[in-house]
């Protein structure tokens, strides 16, 4: 299948072959494809009017609503390149993302449910505030998924008052000209998660989107209109590239729970019997645990994917034998628009006999991964070293930043700052990322083997391991464990399990358990946040 140019030409065909097909479902609400290309059509009318013109940036700091959706299509109508925010920001880290990329609009959760504070627009570009009520489009809430009323909406000085979102959306304002994107044009700045310092504004074209979202269904057996759970959030790129993109190049309908909770995910997916979702390893470590749990909230599934976060292959056979999933890994970073490797269909992914590491999948078709040295130069087949990608889903750079670009992409080949290795069949296995490397003595220590280990222990939950400064040893190996609710595990007894299955150098000297590990809101731990902890 050709990917269409831009999302939005998938959009318009989905809206010419199925127009009364719902596109969004939230809770007990529906919107219909054609509802939603008028909806989006007044908003893109609206924000023409307010002077957005081609390549302005608009900022869309929401959860997982139909708002979300309706906002980047109005945008994209109006001609502008979607700015995706992630709405648990503080004020300091959305002033970067909203001054960095220069947005002009700004879309927030009203002020009574999240909201953007005031001084997070104070300074930037932004002059036009629209605003979403999580419980539009719905009549039965659940309370599990809304947050107490927070801060007041955002009025930055020079900015007008917010206007209401789904008002606008239905003052039937008259879209403006079709903006006609090729697929080099950027449909999205997203910035990287922040897992390992500042977030930089990756340009993501409408192409690199469409080529991964057409990857997400062939080869895959599910029907046009199927459900797609959005089990990510759609302001990271796997939720808006294999979630919503993937949904809209297949007709589907986009089933939204506003954010991940495991009861009210485990609820929607007995009413809407979705088809399938991706989420990172963490959500799928949440509905495993949940007592609620049965091979019944599975059963109506045909592709569930894990990815953007390491996959421990203990979670991927707890979920077999419990639940019946068969979770496909898939590896991709917001630099090259999600994925640029995956399990393919009916094939099943490989675990590496000597380190245990699961294959994240093979290279996308027109997808060279290379594995090189500190020089570039390419290594012998299996040995390890740096990921490098080069592909349609690569971004061409960093928004505003040519050095950083030059450095991470050179000659346009993207240097993922992982370490991994492939083997002669062509399956990649991600080792670590570069920067996480433990030296214990000397010995490198890759913390993922360590932490594999540790998810095979029947009462961990979930694990993260760190390097902490050691007089004697330079580094030494420290692990973080939630357990599982009810299970018990001593620390002594966590440091022994490992010692029995890891060389001496690399079994944590210390176990610490905490109640839950820290995470990104995308669902990755922080292993920064723990180094920093000690
Ligand atoms: P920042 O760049 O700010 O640190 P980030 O790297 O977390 O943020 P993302 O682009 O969301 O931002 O994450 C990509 C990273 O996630 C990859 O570089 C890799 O380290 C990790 N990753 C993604 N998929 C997998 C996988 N299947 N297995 C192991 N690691 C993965």
């Amino acid at each position: 299948v050709a990917p269409p140019a831009s999302v939005l030409d998938a959009f318009r065909a989905a809206v010419a072959r199925a127009p009364e097909r719902a596109a969004l479902a939230y809770f007990d609400g529906r919107v219909g494809y054609a509802e939603a290309d008028a909806l989006s059509d007044s908003l893109a009318g609206y924000l023409a009017g307010r002077g957005v013109r081609r390549g302005d940036r608009v900022a869309v700091m929401l959860q997982n609503t139909p708002h979300f959706v309706l906002a980047v299509l109005g945008a994209w109508k109006a001609g502008a390149v979607v700015v995706p925010v992630n709405p648990m920001y503080k004020s300091a880290e959305t002033r970067h993302v909203l001054g960095d990329s220069g947005a002009v609009v700004l879309v927030c959760e009203d002020g009574a449910w999240g909201g953007c504070p005031a001084e997070a627009v104070r300074g930037t570009a932004v002059r036009t505030v629209l605003t979403a009520r999580p419980t539009d489009f719905q009549t039965r809430n659940d309370p599990r998924t809304l947050p107490p009323p927070a801060v007041p909406a955002a009025a930055a000085p020079g900015a007008d008052a917010p206007v209401d979102l789904v008002s606008v959306a239905r003052q039937g304002h008259p879209a403006p000209p079709d903006p006609r994107f090729a697929s080099d044009d950027i449909a999205l700045i997203s910035y990287t998660s922040g897992t390992s310092g500042t977030p930089k504004g990756a340009m993501n074209p409408h192409g690199a989107i469409t080529y991964n979202a057409v990857r997400q269904v062939t080869g895959h057996p599910i029907a046009e209109g199927a459900g797609y759970f959005v089990l990510a959030p759609l302001f990271h790129i796997t939720g808006l590239v294999c979630e919503l993109a993937a949904c809209l190049v297949n007709a589907g309908t986009l089933l939204l729970t506003r954010r991940f909770d495991a009861g009210t995910v485990l609820d929607a997916f007995l009413e809407h019997r979705p088809a399938y979702t991706i989420g990172p390893a963490t959500a799928f470590t949440a509905l495993a645990a949940h007592p609620a749990a049965t091979r019944e909230h599975f059963a109506s599934f045909q592709v569930v994917s894990s990815g953007g976060a390491p996959l421990p292959p203990a979670l991927v056979a707890r979920l077999r034998a419990d639940f019946g999933v068969h979770l496909r890994n898939g590896y991709g970073l917001t630099e090259c628009t999600a994925p640029c490797a995956s399990v393919p269909a009916h094939r099943e992914a490989p675990v590496d006999p000597g380190s245990g590491t699961l294959s994240v999948g093979v290279p996308g078709a027109q997808t060279l991964v290379r594995i090189i040295d500190e020089r570039g130069a390419e290594v012998p087949l299996g040995q390890t070293g740096e990921i490098a990608v080069r592909g349609p889903q690569v971004v061409p750079g960093y928004w505003g930043l040519p050095d950083a670009t030059a450095r991470t992409f050179p000659d346009g080949e993207l240097r993922t700052g992982d370490v991994g290795f492939m083997d002669a069949d062509g399956w990649l296995y991600v080792v670590d990322r570069k920067k996480d490397l433990i030296i214990a003595s000397g010995f490198k220590v890759w913390p993922r083997e360590v932490e594999d280990v540790l998810y095979t222990h029947p009462a961990v939950r979930e694990a993260a391991v760190v390097g902490v400064p050691d007089p004697y040893r330079g580094e030494t190996v420290k692990a973080y464990v939630s357990l599982r609710p009810g299970a018990h595990a001593e620390p002594s007894a966590l440091v022994a399990y490992c010692a029995e299955r890891l060389a001496a150098y690399k079994y944590p000297r210390q176990v610490e358990v905490l109640p839950v590990l820290p995470q990104t809101t995308s669902g990755k731990i922080l292993r920064r946040e723990l180094r920093e902890r000690g």
